[in-house]
């Protein structure tokens, strides 16, 4: 038998289900009128944000990565938890405006921004994190002909790494960000053109679990950011720390220790540099916020036997949870959190696979894992689905289009 990850807290079984904020996973499918189906919950979003921020400093800032869960009752219900929202496409911007969300609390990271993007962000005042020269010299240009100031940060390519990261995003060459040394130059330019300046954003990775490798790589952070604000010659009004806080997915990970991470920070902000001394700071998180708070409840279609092996089959696949399929910048296959939901807490019986409806080996989503006998008619969950699950997943694979989602 492989072992399967751990299961976050907050779940329990009612009457032998699944209980997800207090519903059973029969009746949340039922609700939802079809299955699959991603659920998220509304009392696990609010627990994780606040002890979050029970253990960061208060001068930290807190903000919502989009990407990671972009469902439109989740943005709403994110806008009254945190104190910002990063985007990563036009797209995003307009998910994050028809949630009702300010747009003045919204900064706009990534690659490869067109002009109709960097227009729309410019006259919604949303700040662009400028990803190079050429986009910086666009945008200007833009917004002289909207005659706008526009709201304006550099993304940094930090000349280091978030060591034991899921996602490096710093380091030698990359497609994200101004290599650092270049930084200084072009700061001083956005500030000349009447721009008004946000500062830096400097995101060195992501999905690490180790606290004392994300204190490192803040501290890091900071003393960068020090640096290039004194090369800049102007004080820096915000700075974007970048994420880095990831969560146990596979059997033996750990939880990041936050107070930890927190009472680092803590110290680092009680000793800053003066050209730091007035400077907002933030962090942006997507999957640590979210991706607990999220199960993914697909119904069991088939059992059937092949060698001496059981495969449960189910109406789900990898079409939604590309990830825990182990096909979405995994190298190692391993087991997320599953377990049959309309069993939940039963005794492990038998060694099963649970796969997708999808015609190829990859879809499978939990391999060789112990589970009370299921058979069809069960529901069947995959936790940490709230995170680059139905958003990061190729739905249209196969024509068997989305998952439902919903939000208790
Ligand atoms: C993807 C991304 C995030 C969110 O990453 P998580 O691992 O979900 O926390 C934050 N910032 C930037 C710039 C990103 O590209």
């Amino acid at each position: 038998m492989k072992p399967l990850g751990p299961i976050p807290p907050g779940f329990a079984a009612i009457d032998g289900e699944l209980a997800i904020a207090g519903r059973k996973a029969s009746d949340l499918a039922a609700e939802a009128g079809n299955t699959p189906l991603f659920v998220y919950a509304r009392e696990l979003l609010d627990r994780k944000v606040a002890g979050l921020r029970a253990a960061m400093p208060e001068r930290l800032a807190i903000h919502y990565a989009v990407k990671a869960n972009p469902f439109g009752p989740l943005l709403a219900h994110m806008a009254g938890l945190v104190d910002g929202f990063d985007i990563a496409s036009g797209g995003e911007l307009a998910m994050v405006e028809a949630a009702g969300i300010d747009l003045a609390l919204v900064s706009f990271a990534g690659p490869g921004k067109r002009d109709a993007e960097l227009e729309a962000a410019i006259a919604r005042g949303v700040t662009l994190n400028l990803e190079s020269e050429g986009e910086a010299e666009r945008a200007l240009a833009i917004a002289e002909r909207l005659g706008q100031a526009p709201r304006l940060a550099i993304r940094v390519n930090p000349d280091f790494d978030l060591k034991g990261s899921g996602m490096k995003m710093g380091g030698g060459a990359k497609p994200f960000g101004i290599d650092a040394e270049r930084v200084p130059a072009l700061a001083r330019r956005l500030i000349a053109a009447g721009a008004e300046w946000r500062g830096f954003h400097i995101f060195a990775g992501s999905q690490a679990l180790d606290a004392a490798a994300i204190a490192d790589t803040q501290a890091q952070t900071l003393q960068l950011a020090a640096r290039l604000a004194e090369e800049s010659g102007a004080p820096l009004p915000k700075c974007n720390l970048g994420g880095g806080m990831g969560i146990p997915y596979f059997p033996g990970d750990e939880p990041v220790d936050v107070a930890a991470v927190g009472a680092a920070l803590a110290e680092r902000f009680a000793d800053l540099p003066a050209v730091l001394a007035d400077t907002h700071f933030c962090i942006e998180l997507g999957r640590y916020l979210v991706g607990e708070a999220g199960v993914y409840l697909t119904r069991i279609v088939d059992r059937k036997e092949s060698h001496g092996e059981i495969y449960l089959v189910t109406d789900g696949g990898l079409h939604h949870q590309l990830a825990a399929s182990g096909n979405f910048g995994t190298v190692v296959r391993r087991n997320y959190p599953s377990a049959i939901a309309t069993r939940f807490g039963a005794p492990v019986e038998e060694e099963a696979s649970i796969v997708g409806c999808l015609c190829t080996p990859l879809d499978r989503l939990a391999d060789k894992g112990g589970f009370p006998r299921a058979h069809p008619g069960d529901l069947v969950a995959i936790f940490c689905a709230g995170a680059y699950g139905a958003s990061a997943s190729p739905a249209m694979f196969l024509g068997q289009g989305p998952a439902a989602e919903i939000l208790v």
